[in-house]
Order: structure tokens, then C-alpha cells, then sequence
């Protein structure tokens, strides 16, 4: 399980077709988009970084973000710190979730020296102090609900508490013995640096209602992908903005963290599809919403992907297919109605059977989400570049 996956190496996408004229999807690594990803984050966010493992745990794309250079990873499950900590011994694994199965904490404390963990409540707080019984060996993060703000997809009416109840959970943790600690998510794909401006002062605020100095801030995941149908600004204005969030402390501010899981993967990763028929109007893929196209179907998700289609000619050379583009209605591979992509894509009037259509930026939420459903389980791996 430790080793390094062997993958079939390529100088480019037109090569793995041209080499292997896919029947399958096949996932497409790219180093050095997972290495420049990374680089943003740790040459500019004035603290550590952690990788959201849930945004895509495969080996393959855990090995990437390991040789890009981050060593802290934020894991929201026993099976996530298992899979992690497997691979990577010396890596730092940080229980972010606010809502923990019975004993789980205590097996991540006990097995795993994990020390860092998340409540919105009194229940998961008391659930965390009856398993750890040394709690001032804890940071434990009061996590709070940010407004809607600029994300497509809110991530506080699950989790997080009003700033009020926070206040009264960082006294209840002091008092236990433990660091006292604030998170927050602004939502995924977060198109405003301001909501990372507008939660870092309701932290400020929050610890101030407390009287309580807080040990550490972590300010979750939520930074943007570069997609279609988004305008997502600048990367330096998000770290640009922290940081002068952060000087409203005063002089000196807490030790920070951060949590990306889609900003780090969703680059490094292109896939490869096949049409498998063409009747009319309407594309039949060998890839669908069961399997790497998930996210598309979220409500209020207005992002699509990249894409470039290629042909095969009559000497089997790999040529782009160009001219005119009509909306065509791109189904999924299994029999249910439902795998349908929600939007239609525009393609070249010419496109069939036989065809490669493939998508850029497809790190983020697909392979994670990828279903067996009907025995379509995409698993074909393959690297372009160094
Ligand atoms: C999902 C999640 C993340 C990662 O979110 P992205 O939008 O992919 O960056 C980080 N932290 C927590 C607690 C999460 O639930």
C-alpha cells in the first residue's frame, strides 16, 4: 500500500490516445500543475497549509500533493488518517470535521498522535474530552458559520455555531486544560477574497467576545479552481487579503492554517473520454454524473469544464476537431435518466463516435465522488510531463 504507483508516462494527451485510443476514461496527472498549485500556497499563505483529503484521496493525486511539498493534511475521517499516515509516516494529520464517530477521536489521539479537532457543539466537545484524557495536549478548534458570502457551494448551515455560542465553547475549552482554537469555511469555490477578509474579523471578534487570546486560526478550504463560467480573481488577492485581515490583531497574530482540497488538485488532473454513439443532438460518453461529473449537478453550480475534442484519422494520427460549434445534450454511460450533464456542451458540429472529448481541471470532486453504479467505475491513470 506504501509503494509508489507505476504509471504509464506520456509527452502529451494526444500521445496516450494516439498510444492507447482509450475505450475507458482515463485520469491524467500532470506534475507540474500540482507542483505550481502547492507553490502558490507555500510560498504566500502566512501559515500551513493542509490538504482537504476528501476534495480527491486517490493515491495517485495523495503522491502529487506529498512531492508538491505539503506535509500537513486535513483528514475528516479514521479511514482518511489510516489512508494518509499509510503512505506517508511522517506526514501531520489534523481531524477537521465538527462531527466524529464514537471512539474516533480517541483511535486518531491513541494510534496516530493526532492533536488537533473541531467542535460547533456542546455534545462533540464533551464526546472529545470524555476520549482524550489529556487534553492539554489539544488545540481545539470552536468552529464558526460564516455568512453567505462568495461560494458557489455554502458550507455553514451544516456546520459552525453563531459567534455567541463560539465565545461560550473557547471558555468551556480553556477550561478543560486545552489550546482554544477558531476555523471557518467560506464555502467551496469561493469567487470574493472578502469572505476570508469578513470571517477572519468575526474570529477576531468571536475571541474577543471570549476574552480569550486563541491559540491558533484555521481558515478552511474554499479557495477557487480556474473554470469556465467563473471569474476567479487573482490568487495573491486571497492571500493579500488574509494577511491584511490578519493584521487587525494587532501587532502580532495568531499562528494560522488553512485547508485547500480543490485548489490544490483540481489543475493537476485532465480526463480523457470517449463518445461511444451520436444520435442526433444528443452524445453518449463512456463517463457520466455517476462517475467523474458530480459536481455539475450541484444546486447553484455554475462552472462547467475546459474541453478540447480530438479525432483519429484514417493513418490513426490524433488531430483536433475544429469548425463549428453546436450545443449538444452529453449523457452519461449507465441507463439512468439522471446521468445526463445538467447543461448541454458546446462541441464541433462534426463530433462522433469514436471521438475524444478532454476535460481540463478535473481534480477537484470526481474521482472522490466516482461511482461503481452500473459497473462503470473509472480507474485508468496515466502522467503527462515531469
Ligand atoms: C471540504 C472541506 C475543505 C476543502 O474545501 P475546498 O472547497 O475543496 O477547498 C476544507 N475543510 C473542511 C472542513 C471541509 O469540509
Amino acid at each position: 500500500m506504501n509503494a509508489r504507483v507505476e504509471l504509464p508516462r506520456f509527452a502529451s494527451i494526444e500521445k496516450i490516445i494516439e498510444r492507447l485510443k482509450p475505450v475507458e476514461p482515463v485520469y491524467v496527472l500532470h506534475p507540474g500543475r500540482f507542483q505550481a498549485a502547492a507553490k502558490r500556497f507555500l510560498d504566500s499563505f502566512p501559515g500551513d497549509t493542509l490538504y482537504a483529503v476528501k476534495a480527491n484521496p486517490a493515491p495517485q493525486v495523495l503522491d502529487q500533493v506529498w512531492s508538491a511539498g505539503i506535509r500537513h493534511f486535513d483528514t475528516a475521517s479514521l479511514p482518511e488518517i489510516e489512508l494518509v499516515r499509510a503512505r506517508f509516516p511522517d506526514s501531520i494529520c489534523h481531524f477537521m470535521a465538527p462531527v466524529r464517530s464514537v471512539g474516533a477521536a480517541k483511535a486518531a489521539f491513541e494510534r496516530f498522535g493526532v492533536t488537533d479537532y473541531v467542535v460547533d457543539c456542546d455534545y462533540e466537545l464533551d464526546k472529545l474530552l470524555g476520549e482524550v484524557k489529556t487534553p492539554e495536549k489539544l488545540r481545539i478548534f470552536v468552529r464558526i458559520a460564516t455568512p453567505l458570502g462568495g461560494a458557489l457551494l455554502e458550507l455553514s448551515s451544516k456546520f459552525g455555531t453563531t459567534p455567541e455560542d463560539a465565545a461560550r465553547l473557547l471558555k468551556r475549552v480553556a477550561e478543560a486544560g486545552a489550546a482554544p482554537c477558531i476555523t471557518f469555511h467560506v464555502g467551496s469555490q469561493c469567487l470574493s477574497p472578502f469572505s476570508y477578509a469578513q470571517a477572519v474579523e468575526m474570529a477576531r471578534r468571536t475571541a474577543k467576545l471570549a476574552g480569550i487570546e486563541i491559540a491558533a486560526l484555521d481558515m478552511g478550504g474554499g479557495f477557487p479552481g480556474p473554470y469556465p463560467g467563473n471569474d476567479v480573481p487573482p490568487y495573491h488577492w486571497y492571500f493579500d487579503t488574509i494577511k491584511e485581515a490578519l493584521a487587525t490583531f494587532g501587532p502580532s497574530h495568531p499562528p494560522v492554517l488553512c485547508e485547500p482540497g480543490r485548489a490544490l488538485i483540481a489543475e493537476g488532473l485532465s480526463l480523457i473520454t470517449q463518445v461511444i454513439l451520436r444520435k442526433d443532438d444528443s452524445l453518449y460518453l463512456n463517463d457520466g454524473v455517476y462517475g467523474s461529473f458530480d459536481e455539475l449537478t450541484l444546486p447553484g453550480w455554475t462552472a462547467g469544464y475546459h474541453h478540447k475534442v480530438y479525432s483519429l484519422d484514417a493513418r490513426n494520427r490524433v488531430l483536433p476537431l475544429g469548425g463549428a460549434e453546436k450545443p449538444l445534450r452529453v449523457y452519461g454511460p449507465t441507463c439512468d435518466t439522471l446521468d445526463v450533464l445538467p447543461r448541454p456542451l458546446m462541441l464541433p458540429g462534426e463530433i462522433a463516435a469514436g471521438d475524444f472529448i478532454v476535460f481540463q481541471d478535473m481534480g477537484a470532486y470526481s474521482v472522490a465522488i466516482r461511482t461503481a453504479f452500473n459497473g462503470f467505475y473509472p480507474d485508468n491513470w496515466a502522467v503527462v510531463g515531469n
